[in-house]
């Protein structure tokens, strides 16, 4: 299973969508489609998502872009609730191409962003949609707004041949993920990375390397895969924020990839960056 959500290939446009009339004549095109977003949620069927054609009269309808084909992919809020296909399952089931996957996450985080900003978050004042859905103008003021991506680090810690992962006490019983946290004002990658793993877990990082993204419409992060070189071995459980985080053998962490771990450990869902930074950080020697 390949990581979800990164196969997004469409066209953005991104020069032509401030252009009212053009993204108007892309509504109107007869290959248009319109993506429904309720919550976490999308309609798909028979492998692919559900579409139809933009109404012209849609309270919200945001640009997405243009597919290979050239047809424009539109999104919109949906209130249906009924046959609703959430984002994870979308994912975990394979139930649509990697390419729709992308568009459904990109869907969900623009929609998600514009059903909470619908007011000026500087002088209160309603604004409105403009450039397709990319930027919201109030008028009263003067401010734009952009739809935001909240990053997140996520690291393996190596140590030697072990690697360090930890749980939080909700998850999946025997499920073992990468250390994460939100990148703060101010912070490089590599700072907040070497100060969640300190915080979470107590381990000094040295070297810090990028390895991969991975776009997380839950509802709008971005996971920044790093692999890190620990310093220091000891672990200091902040335990308000982790239930349990130890060092595996390699041996150990191949078994909680394929799921064949004598306790049942595992080492997350295929499709999260979590387990492919699991498996490059075995690799490298
Ligand atoms: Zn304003």
């Amino acid at each position: 299973m390949a990581l979800a959500y990164i196969g997004n290939r469409l066209d953005r446009c991104a020069n032509q969508r401030s252009d009212a009339a053009w993204v108007e004549a892309q509504r109107r095109a007869p290959d248009a489609k319109m993506v429904h977003i309720n919550g976490e949620g999308t309609l798909a069927a028979g492998g692919h998502l559900v579409t139809d054609r933009p109404a012209g009269d849609a309270a919200l309808v945001v640009f997405l872009g243009r597919d290979a084909a050239g047809a424009p992919w539109f999104a919109c809020p949906s209130t249906l609730t009924e046959n609703l296909a959430p984002l994870r399952s979308l994912a975990m089931e394979n139930l649509v191409p990697a390419e729709e996957l992308g568009i459904a996450a990109q869907a969900r985080a623009l929609i998600q962003w514009h059903e909470r900003r619908g007011f000026c978050s500087n002088c209160g004042g309603r604004n409105r949609v403009v450039d397709g859905g990319y930027r919201r103008h109030c008028d009263s003021c003067g401010m734009d707004h952009f739809p935001r991506t909240d990053p997140v680090i996520i690291m393996v810690v190596r140590h030697g041949s072990r690697i360090l992962l930890g749980r939080q006490a909700a998850w999946t019983a025997g499920m073992y993920s990468a250390l994460a946290g939100f990148l703060e004002p101010g912070e490089t990658i590599e700072d907040a990375a070497r100060r969640e793993v300190l915080e979470e877990a107590g381990i000094t990082v040295g070297t810090v390397r990028y390895a991969a993204s991975q776009p997380w419409p839950f509802p709008s992060s971005l996971m920044i895969g790093l692999i890190g070189e620990a310093l220091t071995d000891r672990i200091s459980l902040d335990d308000k924020e982790l239930e349990d985080a130890r060092w595996f053998d390699r041996a150990e962490a191949l078994m909680m990839l394929d799921r064949t771990h004598p306790q049942g450990l595992w080492a997350t869902n295929p499709y999260a960056i979590a387990h492919e930074l699991v498996r490059l950080a075995l690799q490298e020697d």
